[in-house]
């Protein structure tokens, strides 16, 4: 009963610090300032980012990364004992490992990226060190927008995981795109931002377009947005309520 009355008087909840009532930032204007700048005409439009919400004021977590912390935690209630089981997290946020190393989700957790200097393994996503079934779960969130061959990366994803085992598998998503566009042969900075809205970004997929590309590979999708979590969920959590989370199964 306390628990109830409690939680009718939280307006926003942080999953990785556990915060209560401590408010949420928008994201830097930087984006917007630099949209403006060179162009880039699909700001705003994410399936996702919530532009007033974006980050926690007590622990700086992302919208997205208080997504996956609320639903890893509710997984794992769910699967029992993972003590035994390996998670692998690609191009690791640094609040969400934080938070999974702190909470030992996975009794073998792992990290993995091209150029960050603290992480279990440093790799190519397009061409992984890892047998066959080596990971039960493995969270690769905004890392395919950045990758030359995004078919070659999700196969490797595909290869690495154990069979029954899956991932959290996210990309920016602009709901509005008729079609994925992309071109890795762009190197130019201000054009990549005026295309693809980031400097480091060679594409930009429109939610068709992604799920076709990650399920010629094998992949099951699975997409939980707003009638999965609950409207109450997700103003908690401060999403958009477009935002999907993208889980896929082998
Ligand atoms: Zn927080």
């Amino acid at each position: 009963m306390k628990e109830l009355i409690e939680s009718l008087f939280v307006r926003t909840y942080g999953p990785l610090c556990q915060s209560k009532n401590k408010g949420l930032n928008p994201l830097p204007d930087f984006y917007r300032q630099n949209a403006e700048k060179f162009g880039y005409v699909h700001y705003g439009k994410g399936e996702m980012t919530a532009l007033e919400t974006y980050s926690c004021k007590q622990c700086g977590a992302s919208d997205r990364e208080r997504l996956y912390a609320y639903w890893l935690r509710a997984k794992q209630s769910q699967d029992g004992d993972c003590s035994r089981k390996a998670l692998i997290h690609f191009a690791p946020e640094a609040g969400l490992s934080t938070f999974l190393k702190k909470t030992a989700l996975y009794g073998r957790y792992e990290t993995a990226d091209l150029m960050m200097e603290d992480v279990s393994h440093r790799v190519d996503l397009m061409k992984l060190p890892f047998g066959e079934n080596s990971y039960d779960f493995f969270i690769c969130s905004h890392v395919l927008e950045h990758v030359d061959d995004d078919a070659a990366a999700i196969q490797e994803l595909y290869r690495i995981t154990k069979v029954g085992g899956g991932g959290i598998l996210m990309a920016p998503i602009i709901t509005d795109l008729p079609r994925t566009i992309e071109d890795p042969t762009v190197k130019d900075e201000e054009e990549r931002w005026r295309r693809f809205g980031q400097n480091d970004h060679v594409r930009l997929y429109n939610r068709f377009g992604y799920l076709e590309r990650i399920r010629a590979q094998g992949f099951r999708v699975e997409l939980l947005g707003k009638d999965f979590f609950g409207r109450k969920l997700f103003n908690k959590l401060g999403l958009k309520a477009s935002s999907v989370l993208y889980v896929v199964y082998k």
